[in-house]
């Protein structure tokens, strides 16, 4: 694997591969790799000849200063990891590398509603600090292709708006997400939990699973009161949000109709950790 902490040398790397007309599948990250990250790698190394991964962890993406110290950093065993599934590429830069001019929180575009709803509405200027670091990694990197997960569901609508406006000629792929066993929802997070925290995460997803069997049977309000009092049964379980939406246009839906595309959404704290969790229905 070709290991990069430089602009200038991936670009270098990266033309060559051009100029032997490979096509080049991305996926950014911001490491502590686990199996969902890996899946997306599985996915761009199906659809692309070269693959490149990204491990950073971008500063005005953060609106708690806590939270991004405490984000984990396990650079050597991601590395480990990706080299076992034989990954091609990984860029590692560092924040002088990606913030030459001091880190400041730009906003690339002003998205309206899809930005300003759910997480956007909980995590203000989150998503402004993530599409300014997603816009300078795929100028960077200039992928024919581009593979984000349904996990960040906002994150992915959000991107693929920024690429439509910008004009950005790469093809946004969005992957399932991957769970454990027991339904949780891979999350680097995860890492922060200890076992009971992990068993009584597995209320979220079992209380989004279940408005996805029950939708056409109860109302949407119901669904959603039954969903954070399941989930908040157990005292440890805070829920931020849990809303029932349409899954393009992300506006709350009040009656379910057959054919509809809908997303479950919710974030929830287990203690001082923040988890998300969605499932599609349609
Ligand atoms: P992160 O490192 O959390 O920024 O995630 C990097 C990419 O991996 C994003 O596109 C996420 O949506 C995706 N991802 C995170 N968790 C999962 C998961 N459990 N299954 C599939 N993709 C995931």
């Amino acid at each position: 694997m070709y290991i990069f902490q430089e602009i200038t040398t991936l670009k270098a790397h990266l033309q060559k591969i051009r100029e032997q007309g490979q096509t080049i599948g991305f996926v950014p990250t911001m490491g502590a790799l686990h199996e969902g990250h890996l899946s997306l790698i599985e996915q761009a190394k199906q659809h692309s000849d070269v693959v490149v991964c990204s491990i950073f962890v971008n500063p005005t993406q953060f609106e708690n200063p806590e939270d991004l110290k405490k984000y984990p950093n396990a650079l050597e065993d991601d590395t480990e990891m990706l080299i076992k599934i034989e990954n091609d590429v990984l860029f590692t830069p560092n924040v002088e590398v990606m913030y030459p001019e001091g880190v400041e929180r730009e906003k690339p575009y002003d998205f309206g509603w899809v930005a300003s709803t759910l997480e956007g509405s909980h995590r203000p200027g989150h998503f402004d600090g993530m599409a300014q670091v997603v816009k300078r990694l795929l100028e960077i990197v200039e992928p024919d292709k581009l593979f984000m997960g349904q996990k960040d569901f906002q994150q992915q609508l959000i991107v693929r708006n920024l690429i439509e406006f910008m004009g950005i000629p790469t093809e946004l792929h969005r992957c399932p997400i991957i769970r454990e066993e027991n339904g949780l929802a891979m999350s680097s997070r995860n890492r922060r939990l200890n076992d009971y925290e992990i068993a009584e995460a597995t209320q979220i997803s079992k209380a989004l699973f279940r408005i996805k069997r029950l939708i056409s049977e109860q109302t949407i309000a119901d669904l959603k009161s039954e969903a954070i009092a399941n989930m908040e049964r157990n005292k440890l379980l805070k829920v931020e949000y849990l809303e029932i939406v349409d899954a393009k246009t992300l506006k709350a839906v009040e009656r379910y109709e057959k054919g509809m595309e809908l997303l479950v959404c919710t974030a929830a704290y287990l203690g001082p950790v923040r988890l998300i969790d969605n499932v599609l229905i349609g």
